[in-house]
């Protein structure tokens, strides 16, 4: 899945205003609106913590409404931050690739997938239509799971072959339209390979090869 950055906070609207509050060290952007109830939302794209709130509500209910949804929050910061890292990895480049390197990457992946491809559909119960291979800079994997294709990166052929392994399942999982990683996503790797977070955090450990 794409990691997006999107536009921040829309501001001067009609009827709106938005703010910022610091609640025990956590900011939060507090737009006030012509609304019954006070909604709050930690954003998917960088954790940060929304509040709409009713025009006229103090901002000391506004403040106790944060705190009591601390732990919800941190938690749900902390799952993201975990999801954003399988993404990010570039930026500490390791070694140049070669056109060496890179034969030597893909006839190794060409020749493990047949095996893995076997052991993994009959559990996942989906099955890519086709595989190519990519030298990629910021992530190991993508899948559509409307053509039913999925790349990988050619790095994964100079890496322990465990990497390999768990890329191409969580690839296959996504399969399932999984719509990114959510819930069903990860009810899914839990049960197909419960250390997958485990051996994400070793592989986002690795630097990223460059392009020459
Ligand atoms: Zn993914």
């Amino acid at each position: 899945m794409p990691f997006r950055q999107s536009a921040a906070s829309r501001t001067s609207q009609t009827s709106r205003t938005t703010t910022t509050v610091t609640v025990d060290g956590l900011p939060v952007t507090v737009t006030r609106k012509p609304i019954k109830n006070m909604y709050l939302r930690v954003r998917p794209t960088d954790g940060s913590i929304e509040i709409s709130a009713p025009t006229r509500m103090s901002e000391r209910r506004i403040v106790d409404f944060v705190r009591e949804r601390r732990d919800w929050i941190v938690r749900t910061q902390n799952r993201l931050a975990e999801i954003c890292e399988w993404q990010r990895s570039a930026g500490e480049n390791g070694m140049v690739w070669t056109d060496d390197l890179a034969r030597r990457a893909e006839a190794t992946i060409r020749a493990a997938l047949p095996g893995l491809l076997e052991k993994w559909t009959p559990i996942i119960g989906r099955a890519p239509s086709h595989v190519t291979l990519r030298i990629m800079s910021s992530r190991w994997g993508s899948c559509t799971p409307k053509t039913g294709r999925i790349r990988l990166n050619l790095q994964l052929g100079l890496l322990d072959p465990k990497f390999l392994e768990s890329v191409l399942v969580h690839e296959m999982t996504h399969l399932w339209n999984t719509h990114g990683h959510g819930p069903e996503f990860q009810r899914r790797m839990d049960q197909y390979q419960p250390n997958w977070r485990q051996l994400r955090r070793e592989l986002n450990q690795r630097p990223v090869m460059r392009r020459p």
